[in-house]
């Protein structure tokens, strides 16, 4: 029998912090988790600059290097990682999945799915055709190419003001575009952005277009005013879009229950989705909190979930004549 057969107990999509958390829980359970972390391991974390809000760090710690510790704290309890994207997966409710990266496959008997969230898209013209080239969904990535540049960062919520508060280090001029006059951030990140010298407020107001110049880079966007329609020309060399994020649940769509906005629906308290065998976490269904904190958490939950499926639920029939298809062993609990 081939490797490639052999059952894993549990495979993680995800490496953000629901995905490492799982992984940690289900590496010290004994479950020898395989964690397909993805291409760009460390989720949305890898993209922040100070997390401050993470307990247990009282002087703030940087998402990359955050991310890092939790990937090695998995990985000391024996987690396997493979930094590439699942490309797509065969769930059966009760019965063996199937993880696909290419046509290499891997089979589980549990899948804990912690794909995270992706920026949410505008869909004018311009936008991804000058990405890049002053169009950029990420300001901690990409702020410090815009020093003693004009710019602008489209969005009202907590993503808006951290980026516009971080690229406004960088920035001459920055000007944060709302489409409503009221912001949803929250009051603290609105002042602290408000309280930066360079920092404007343009509302309400929506972008139309981006617009290159002759040198093929961002020249100016188009703004439409949300209440009279009047468009204007809005001189800029760098947009950041900052206006929320759409979960990266499209291997799954069709195999398992989501919501209209896509987002894995769970069971109530749980994190138990409506496939046996199969648990999501983090971003992936969470519309609400989307915290490192709650993500890690979630994260704990679908480890013990599968954790307790995998010990109260006999092998399929299928699983039972592969290779690793004999029941598992649960380690003693140790805390
Ligand atoms: P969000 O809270 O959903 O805000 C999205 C913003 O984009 C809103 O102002 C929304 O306007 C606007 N928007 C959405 N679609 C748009 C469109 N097509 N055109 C123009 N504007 C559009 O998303 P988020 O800011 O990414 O935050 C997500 C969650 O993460 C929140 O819970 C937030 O508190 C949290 N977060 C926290 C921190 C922090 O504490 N440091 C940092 C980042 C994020 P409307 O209000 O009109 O819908």
């Amino acid at each position: 029998m081939t490797d490639e057969k052999k059952i894993e107990n549990v495979i993680v999509v995800g490496g953000g912090p629901a995905g490492y958390t799982a992984a940690l829980y289900t590496a010290r359970a004994n479950l020898e988790p395989l964690v397909f972390e993805g291409f760009q391991w460390g989720g949305q974390l890898q993209n922040t600059t100070d997390v401050e809000n993470y307990p247990g760090y009282p002087e703030g710690i940087m998402g990359p290097e955050m991310m890092t510790q939790f990937r090695a704290q998995a990985e000391r309890f024996g987690t396997r990682f493979v930094t590439d994207d699942v490309d797509r997966v065969e769930l059966s409710d009760g019965g063996v999945q199937k993880v696909y990266l290419g046509d290499e496959e891997h089979l589980a008997r549990t899948v804990i799915l912690a794909m995270g969230a992706e920026p949410r898209r505008l869909g004018v013209p311009g936008e991804m055709e000058l990405s890049g080239v002053g169009v950029s969904t990420c300001g901690v990535c990409d702020g410090a190419f815009f020093k003693d540049r004009k710019v602008i960062v489209i969005g009202g919520g907590d993503s808006a003001m951290e980026d516009a508060i971080f690229v406004s280090k960088f920035a001459s001029d920055l000007t944060i575009v709302n489409r409503r006059d009221e912001f949803r951030a929250s009051k603290i990140m609105h002042e602290r952005a408000a309280e930066r010298p360079n920092i404007g407020f343009k509302t309400p107001f929506v972008p139309e277009e981006f617009v290159a110049g002759e040198d093929g880079k961002l020249d100016h966007v188009r703004l439409r005013n949300a209440e009279t329609d009047e468009v204007e020309d809005f001189a800029a060399e760098g947009a950041f879009i900052a206006i929320g994020h759409i979960p990266k649940s499209e291997i799954v769509v069709g195999q398992i229950d989501t919501d209209d906005e896509g987002y894995i629906v769970t069971q109530p308290g749980s994190t138990r989705t409506n496939i046996g065998g199969v648990f999501a976490v983090g971003d992936v269904v969470d519309r609400t909190y989307r915290q490192a904190v709650t993500a890690a958490g979630t994260g704990c939950m679908g480890a013990l979930d599968a954790e307790w499926y995998l010990r109260d639920t006999p092998p399929s029939p299928e699983a039972h004549w592969q290779r690793g298809g004999e029941p598992t062993e649960i380690a003693p609990k140790v805390t």
